[in-house]
């Protein structure tokens, strides 16, 4: 495991000029055009200026080659280019990397990106990207629930982290050699997403832009706890992957693990999602997954699996299982492999193709349901962040 502590992002301008400056990260193409035309310049300036930004990881506006000298030095004088500050960064083993990062306000989010299993150079790198500062859902099993809702992120926020994972990749590269590597993203770290509609939708639509990231649409995922309003408004606006956390097969221990199921109950939220599958396009056919979260003697035996495809049986789907990752103080433990095994098994004949997730990044904490669990306290977890920074300082500074 390497740890590297990181205090300022080298990127980072001082943070007092940002109430001076405009942050083009996040920007949509129709602001930036505005933005430029403000400036008395051609729209063509935005898509110029994206992708510096997102495909060439390029902050400082002197080395946009392709802006007039005179254009370089207004945007250096009125604008940034400014991620959210890397507080921490961990890369593991295994080819995990994680970040935390400092939003405005001084609070915590945690980012994590996971390769394939053969970590190659080019190979699938997944980044799960957080859209809020907790969670106001308050499901049983995930810790950040336990710490509440504290704020939504904005467009630069979210965008940031991809940005930055990205960015991670091209330290000493040549401007014109490099490339983002990171080639899926799922919003499934902390906070739900739907719940911060805006921003969120504005950041993924950055991510599939040909001039932004040029993801394919398959390969930017939603995941949701079940907003059900807000799932059709999706289906509406942008062309992405649908994960649903489910966790339970039917209401009554939904509504336990999931409170928002009393809210939006099974029957409307499996009708919003065969809604967003059948769109009114046959083009824009979506896909869902399940995600299910195993939780030993809770919501793992035959007969929940037998519920759950009866529930599933007219959505197209997959299942992902998820091994619980059990954090202090859980209330949970995690289902035995030999029954994840059985209650897939029951899937697989009912017609399910259903997965079950590797734990990667265990050296890190970064397995899934570990990444909000860092920051669940807060306070502690960023004293100990500053103590192991501060201690590294020192220890630098006596050599
Ligand atoms: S599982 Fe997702 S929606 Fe539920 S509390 Fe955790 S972050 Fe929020």
């Amino acid at each position: 495991m390497t740890q590297i502590p990181v205090i300022q992002n080298p990127e980072m301008v001082n943070p007092q000029d940002l109430t001076a400056k405009t942050n083009l990260l996040g920007m949509s193409k129709a602001e930036l055009s505005q933005f430029f035309a403000d400036l008395g310049e051609k729209p063509f300036r935005a898509t110029q200026v994206m992708k510096w930004i997102y495909q060439f990881g390029v902050t400082d506006f002197y080395q946009m080659t392709n802006l007039s000298k005179k254009l370089q030095q207004t945007l250096d004088e009125v604008a940034t280019v400014s991620p959210p500050t890397v507080k921490f960064k961990q890369f593991s083993e295994d080819g995990t990397r994680k970040w935390v990062f400092e939003v405005a306000g001084g609070s915590l989010v945690e980012t994590v990106l996971i390769p394939a299993d053969d970590n190659k150079q080019f190979g699938r790198k997944t980044l799960c990207i957080s859209s809020q500062v907790g969670c106001a859902l308050d499901c049983s099993f995930c810790s950040t629930g336990k710490q509440g809702f504290e704020r939504d992120l904005s467009p630069s926020e979210i965008i940031g982290q991809l940005w930055v994972a990205n960015q991670s990749y091209m330290e000493n590269v040549p401007v014109t050699e490099r490339e983002n590597r990171v080639t899926n993203v799922v919003m499934m770290g902390m906070g739900e997403p739907l719940l911060n509609y805006e921003p969120v939708v504005a950041s993924m639509s950055l991510m599939l832009d040909d001039f932004g990231f040029g993801l394919s649409k398959r390969r930017v995922t939603l995941s949701t706890s079940g907003i059900v309003p807000k799932m059709y408004e999706l289906a509406k606006d942008i062309d992405v992957a649908l994960a649903i956390s489910l966790h339970a097969p039917n209401d009554e221990l939904r509504n336990e693990l999931v409170p928002i199921n009393k809210k939006y109950p099974l029957k409307e939220l499996i009708a919003a999602a065969k809604s967003y599958v059948y769109d009114e396009n046959p083009r824009h056919k979506k896909h869902v997954t399940i995600e299910y979260v195993m939780l030993k003697d809770v919501n793992d035996t035959d007969e929940h699996a037998r519920q759950l495809v009866n529930l599933l049986k007219d959505l197209p789907c997959k299942i992902n299982l998820i091994p619980f990752n059990p954090f202090p103080h859980a209330p949970y433990g995690r289902s035995s492999n030999n029954r994840i095994h059985a209650f897939s098994n029951i899937l697989n004949q009912a017609g399910f193709v259903c997965t079950i997730r590797q734990t990667r990044g265990d050296d890190i904490d970064a397995a899934c349901g570990q990444l909000v669990g860092q920051v669940t306290d807060k306070t502690r977890r960023a004293k100990q962040w500053q103590e192991k920074v501060s201690k590294t300082l020192q220890s630098k500074a006596s050599h």
